[in-house]
């Protein structure tokens, strides 16, 4: 069975289509990534995955219950942790108060462990805490009664590096020991760091779900140049170089095509400097809004 089966969810407002007929499963044991630029409607499934808004179509099943079904939904809560993107805690509760409160609902055996990775000031009132302070709290709360399955709103927003860091790490072992996480972002970097799978939506709509390495394999990579004489576009552009953006002697492109051609094609001109790395998540997204995406939708 999967932890999470989305079918044909979609949630209007008005005109708009927050979410617009997305289908996908996530698996048992997986880590999951949700990838999309602010706006794409990340937030609108999890909201409706959590049961805190209905879908206008299509249903959805979260540890095998039907989000439409709300004595479903309920029992398989205490399997179940959630760090929404906006924390709603109460400002004038302490650290811990606010744990303790979690912890009469759900259970908390795993809270002092989780404490010793994730340290907000647990005797000060939430309303001081600063943004990394509140997302710590947050994460205590989603896995302190160890759940199942954890559904995370862009984790790691108002962590600092290091905490970021020790958040990926945690995740992976979690998984390891067979937590399901589905985790929403829109930076690629970090989903390719922790996830498995990826779905990448836009405008409400899924528009990939694949291995994160396929994904990037079939992404290309982003090049940067900067060359000794100016760039002569119709000399230097090969079809495999996509969004180019050329300023004098300096050309970026995400290239999908072969790497020794590029390497080849590259040695007929005096290089100041270079950098290849992996695409952003703009750049996916134009090539999957290119001709071969194109073809096949
Ligand atoms: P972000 O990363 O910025 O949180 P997101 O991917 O989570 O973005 P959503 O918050 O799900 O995106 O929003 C998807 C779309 O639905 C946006 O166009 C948003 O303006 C619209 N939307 C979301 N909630 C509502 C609402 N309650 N009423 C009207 N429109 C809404």
């Amino acid at each position: 069975m999967a932890a999470i089966s989305l079918e044909n969810l979609t949630k209007r407002y008005g005109d708009v289509s927050a979410n617009d007929g997305i289908t996908l499963a996530v698996e048992e044991g997986e880590i999951f990534g949700y990838l999309g630029p602010n706006g794409a409607g990340k937030t609108t499934t999890i909201r409706q995955l959590l049961g805190l808004i209905k879908p206008t179509e299509g249903t959805a099943t979260v540890l095998g219950a039907d989000i439409r079904n709300r004595k479903a939904l309920t029992e398989v809560k205490a399997d179940l942790g959630y760090l929404p993107d906006e924390l709603g805690f109460d400002e004038r509760l302490t650290g811990n108060q606010a744990l303790d409160y979690f912890a009469r609902m759900r259970g908390d055996q795993r809270r002092e462990e989780l404490l010793e990775l994730f340290h907000p000031p647990l005797a000060k009132k939430i309303e001081t805490y600063s943004a990394g302070n509140r997302r710590m709290l947050g994460i205590v709360q989603a896995f302190m009664h160890d759940p199942e399955l954890v559904i995370m709103d862009e984790p790691t927003a108002g962590l600092d590096p290091l905490k970021q860091d020790r958040l990926h790490q945690f995740l992976a072992e979690e998984v390891a020991s067979g937590t399901t996480i589905f985790f929403s972002s829109h930076i690629l970097s970090e989903v390719q760091r922790v996830c498995d799978r990826v779905g990448i939506i836009r405008e409400g709509q899924l528009v990939a779900l694949e291995d994160i390495e396929k994904l990037l394999d079939r992404s290309g990579k982003h090049v940067w140049l900067h060359l000794r004489d100016d760039v002569v576009e119709n000399e230097f552009v090969t079809e495999e170089m996509i969004n180019v953006e050329i300023t004098d002697n300096a050309i970026q492109f995400t290239y999908t095509g072969d790497y020794n051609s590029l390497l080849s094609h590259l040695t007929s001109y005096a290089i100041d400097d270079i950098e290849i790395s992996n695409p952003q998540l703009d750049d996916i997204f134009k090539h999957y809004y290119s001709e071969e995406f194109t073809e096949e939708t």
